[in-house]
C-alpha cells in the first residue's frame, strides 16, 4: 500500500510556515509500512486542487489532505475532493447538529459561514472533530481519501484515530523501522567511502544519510512483516556499520549528540553543567529539551563578556588578559569554572567566533570547546563553516561531544 500526501494551503507555498503535517504524517504511515511516494502541496485555489488531488489518487492507494476545512471561504477541500471526483457536495444533517452542538457548548452563536464544514463530498464518512472542523473519508474507485484539518494537533488526533487503523486493516500488518547511527568528525565523503560498498548493496534495509551542523546521521531502514522482523534486518547492518566506522560512531541510536550524552549522564548518575560564550546557552537549551533533563542538568553559565567570564565563571584574569577569551585556555578555564560554580561532575564550555566578522584577529567559525571533569580537562580547536546559526549549532555539538568522549574515558 502506497500512500500520496496533500498539503493545502497558501501559507505554505509562500513559505509561512513549514509543512510540519506532511512530516508528521509520512513518519506515522512509515511506522506501518505504508510507503508515501509523493508530497504535494497546493494553494487555496480550486483549478489547481482537483488536479492536484486527481493526481495523487491516480499514482498512490491512500490520499491524505490536510488543510482547508475550516469555515472561511478560502477553505475549500471539500470542493476540491468533490470536483476531483467528479460528485456533488452534500450537506450532512449528522454534520449540521454536531458543528452546531460545538458552538452552543462553547456558548457562542453559530455564524452561517460555519455550516458550509457541514457539506461533504457524496458518500464521504465525517470524521469527528476535535477542534470544530471536522475530517472526512471517502472510498472511490480511484483510491481512499482522507480530509483532515491543517492544525497539527487536531490533524495528529484524527490521523491516529482514523486514518491509520483504516490503512492498518486495508494494507494488513507491516512495519518499517529505522536505526540512525550518529558520526561526529567525518564528514558526509569520508563516512560515505567508508561504508559504500554497504550502501550500494542493500535493498532491505536501505541506508541513508543526513548530514548538517557537524553531523551525520545514516538512516538504516527495513521493512517486514512485524518491528521484530525489521529490526532482525537492520541489527548485523547496523554492526558492520558501526565496526567500519570504529570512535566516530557515537553509541545508541539517537538524531544528535545532547540525548547520547544525556543517556551517559543518566547511566553514570553523573551531572553537567555549561559556561558558554560563543553558543550563549545553546547547549544549555539542547540538554534542556529532552525529558528529565533536571535529573542530569544543573544549568548554564551565559558569560559572552569578558566581564562576566571573570565574575560568573571564574576565567581568571591572566587568561584573559594574555592569551584571550578566544583560546584553548580560556575554553579549559570556562569548563572548569561551570564544573566549580554549579558542582557538577562535567563542565562543559564553548568559545569562539560566530561571524561574520573577525574578532581579535580571529576568523569567523574559529570555536575552542571544553569539557572538564575532577580528573582531566579537555579541549578542542574546531573550523566551524557558514553562518551564525550553524557555527554556534556545530560548537554546541562538538563540546557534548568532547565531555562524552572524557565521561567515557573516566
Ligand atoms: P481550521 O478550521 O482550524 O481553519 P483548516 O482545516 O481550515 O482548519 P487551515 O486553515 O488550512 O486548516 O490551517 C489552520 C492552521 O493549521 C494554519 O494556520 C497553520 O498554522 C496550520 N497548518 C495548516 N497546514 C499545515 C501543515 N501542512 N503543516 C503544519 N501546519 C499546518
Ligand atoms: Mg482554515
Amino acid at each position: 500500500m502506497n500512500a500520496e500526501i496533500v498539503g493545502v494551503g497558501t501559507e505554505l507555498l509562500l513559505g509561512q510556515i513549514a509543512n510540519t503535517n506532511a512530516q508528521r504524517i509520512s513518519d506515522t504511515l512509515a511506522g506501518i509500512g505504508v510507503d508515501v511516494y509523493y508530497h504535494t502541496v497546493v494553494g487555496d485555489n480550486l483549478t489547481r486542487m482537483a488536479p492536484a488531488i486527481s493526481q495523487a489518487l491516480s499514482r498512490a492507494d491512500a490520499v491524505v489532505i490536510t488543510g482547508g476545512l475550516g469555515p472561511t471561504p478560502d477553505d475549500i477541500t471539500r470542493e476540491g475532493v468533490a470536483l476531483a471526483l467528479g460528485r456533488r457536495l452534500e450537506r450532512s444533517p449528522e454534520l449540521v447538529a454536531r458543528v452546531t452542538a460545538i458552538f452552543a457548548a462553547m456558548g457562542r452563536d453559530m455564524p452561517e459561514a460555519n455550516l458550509q464544514q457541514a457539506d461533504l463530498p457524496e458518500g464521504a464518512v465525517p470524521i469527528e472533530p476535535e477542534g470544530t472542523a471536522p475530517g472526512f473519508m471517502l472510498d472511490s474507485k480511484q483510491g481512499i481519501v482522507f480530509a483532515l484539518p491543517g492544525v497539527p494537533w487536531e490533524m495528529a488526533a484524527m490521523l491516529h484515530k482514523t486514518v491509520v487503523p483504516e490503512l492498518r486493516m486495508r494494507a494488513g500488518d507491516a512495519a518499517t523501522i529505522s536505526r540512525q547511527v550518529l558520526v561526529l568528525g567525518l564528514g558526509e565523503s569520508l563516512t560515505h567511502s567508508k561504508i559504500a560498498d554497504l550502501v550500494e548493496r542493500q535493498a532491505n534495509p536501505t541506508i541513508a544519510y543526513l548530514a548538517g551542523m557537524g553531523q551525520v546521521r545514516i538512516r538504516i531502514s527495513a521493512k517486514a512483516a512485524t518491528e521484530a522482523a525489521a529490526l532482525s534486518l537492520i541489527e548485523p547492518v547496523e554492526a558492520e556499520v558501526r565496526a567500519r566506522l570504529g570512535a566516530s560512531a557515537l553509541p545508541g541510536n539517537h538524531a544528535t549528540v545532547a540525548p547520547a550524552l544525556a543517556e551517559l549522564l543518566r547511566g553514570s548518575g553523573a551531572t553537567v553543567g555549561t559556561a558558554e560564550s560563543l553558543t550563549g546557552g545553546l547547549i544549555g537549551v539542547e540538554l534542556t529539551a529532552l525529558p528529565g533533563s533536571s535529573d542530569y542538568f544543573a544549568g548554564a553559565l551565559v558569560c559572552y563578556s569578558n566581564d562576566a567570564k571573570h565574575a560568573v565563571a571564574r576565567v581568571p584574569s591572566e587568561i584573559l588578559d594574555g592569551p584571550g577569551a578566544i583560546s584553548e585556555e580560556c575554553a579549559a578555564a570556562l569548563a572548569e569554572g561551570a564544573r566549580e560554580v554549579l558542582g557538577t561532575t562535567l563542565g562543559l564550555s564553548a568559545t569562539g567566533v560566530a561571524g561574520p566578522a573577525t574578532q581579535e584577529g580571529h576568523p569567523a567559525g574559529t570555536i575552542f570547546v571544553g569539557a572538564a571533569t575532577a580528573a582531566a580537562t579537555e579541549v578542542r580547536a574546531l573550523r566551524g563553516y557558514g553562518d551564525r546559526t550553524n557555527v554556534r549549532g556545530f560548537a554546541a555539538t562538538y563540546a557534548m561531544d568532547l565531555g562524552l568522549r572524557l565521561l567515557h574515558a573516566r
